[in-house]
């Protein structure tokens, strides 16, 4: 039975409790704000009236996404679903939050929202000082748990890099004039940007300070459809190193977790862009597609089969979070959406036509596949998952 989560009336699980999967998928819906209150309302409609998106946290069914002109109509199936009135608190515990006691024992995981812009990634990522995001929540959590750690446990160091990708370019937040960094590969196959700084950080004051002076280095650039949009894709990468007492089983691990601030995606069209600023957006979406199809073969790949090309080499981004996307790792996707006619979607064919227009349902059905095949989960998703997105 769907469970509620926290104090918001409009969130709601279908994961069933104490299950972890490899992959979460998680939907988190924008209130309107400002110009667009007198809109509020749970049917939101967006896309030139195509899609028509409906939340229904009373029932099972929990998202509905109909495309107008087929007579068919296409459900995806979330973990956790936010509601309007959740805060970066409640996404956190139901997401993040699950991950650290694995991250603090050596394992890696990639946490990152996904949408189009201005439908809240950054609010949810990165958030401000009142409401901090789901980067500030996770650097507590760890610090919590490392002060919570006995001497006998051994000594934790925990450190961070900050960098974003702009045009497939890395640059690293943490300097102040970044040139352009380039990504390694050793034999194993492990990833490294060379050249980039990882700070021992001791406090949550410390990251704050951090993130705060790399997210004002950031490239925005303001749109016509949202003010400031960041253009990059920024990583902040929490290393997580354990070493335990000197004796006969003396070992080392290292755990990593990265919580990605994606840029968004908007149709030229729309934003009026241009030159620089068109090449930028292609840039952009070539990562995000990347991305989604990483996500799609991993979620084919967690079902128990064994592990199918992961097409990590397409862009900069997925090299990157290469590790952390992997087989043993755990990945978390928030997908924000938002009914504001100035949040947009890529135009996509029909069939591929989803909440943020990148095969995002395509997404959530494998992972869907992935909890069926394990058995963990709701095995309808599973049995209805091909090359299109399940119907349940
Ligand atoms: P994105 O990063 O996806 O482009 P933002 O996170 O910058 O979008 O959100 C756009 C605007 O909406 C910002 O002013 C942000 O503060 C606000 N916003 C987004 N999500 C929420 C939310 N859940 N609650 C309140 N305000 C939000
Ligand atoms: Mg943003």
């Amino acid at each position: 039975a769907p469970r509620s989560a926290g104090r918001s009336s409009k969130t709601f699980s279908i994961a069933p409790e104490g299950v972890e999967h490899a992959l979460t998928v998680a939907v988190r819906v924008r209130p309107l704000i400002g110009a667009n209150q007198d809109e509020r309302s749970d049917i939101l409609r967006e896309m030139d009236k195509k899609v028509v998106v409906v939340l229904d946290p009373d029932s099972e069914k929990s998202y509905l996404d109909s495309v107008q002109h087929r007579s068919k109509e296409k459900r995806y199936t979330f973990d956790v679903v936010f509601g309007k009135q959740s805060t970066n608190e409640e996404v956190y515990d139901l997401t993040v939050g699950r991950m650290v006691a694995d991250v603090m024992s050596g394992r890696s995981a990639t946490v990152f929202a996904y949408g189009a812009t201005g439908s809240g990634k950054t609010h949810t990522m990165v958030g401000n000082e009142h409401d901090p995001g789901l980067m500030v929540l996770a650097v507590t959590s760890i610090f919590r748990n490392v002060r919570s750690m006995k001497q006998t446990d051994g000594e934790y160091t925990v450190s961070c890099s900050y960098l974003e990708v702009y045009n497939e370019v890395i640059y690293d937040l943490l300097v102040q004039k970044s040139t352009a960094l380039d990504l390694r590969e050793d034999p194993n196959g492990n990833v490294k940007v060379s050249g980039l700084r990882s700070l021992e950080v001791s406090d949550v004051k410390d990251i704050m300070k951090l993130l705060e002076t790399g997210n004002a280095r950031r490239k925005t650039e303001s749109t016509k459809a949202n003010a400031t949009s960041s253009r990059s894709h920024a990583v902040l990468e929490i290393q997580v190193n354990h070493a335990s007492r000197p004796g006969v089983h003396a070992q080392s691990t290292l755990g990593k977790l990265a919580l990605v601030d994606l840029a968004g995606s908007e149709r030229a069209a729309e934003t009026g862009n241009a030159g620089q600023k068109l090449r930028d957006g292609a840039n952009i979406n070539k990562s995000l597609l990347a991305l989604a199809n990483c996500i799609n073969a991993l979620g084919k790949a967690t079902g128990g089969r064994s592990l199918g090309y992961v097409p990590y080499r397409h862009s900069k981004l997925t090299r990157l979070l290469k590790d952390g996307l992997s087989g043993n790792s755990r990945t978390c996707m928030v997908a924000t959406v938002s009914c504001a006619a100035h949040v947009r979607s890529l135009p996509l064919r029909p069939e591929q036509c989803t909440i943020s227009g990148h095969r995002l349902g395509q997404c959530c059905g494998r992972a869907g596949a992935a909890r069926g095949a394990l058995g963990t989960g709701r095995g309808t998703a599973g049995d209805a998952c091909g090359s299109d997105p399940p119907v349940i």
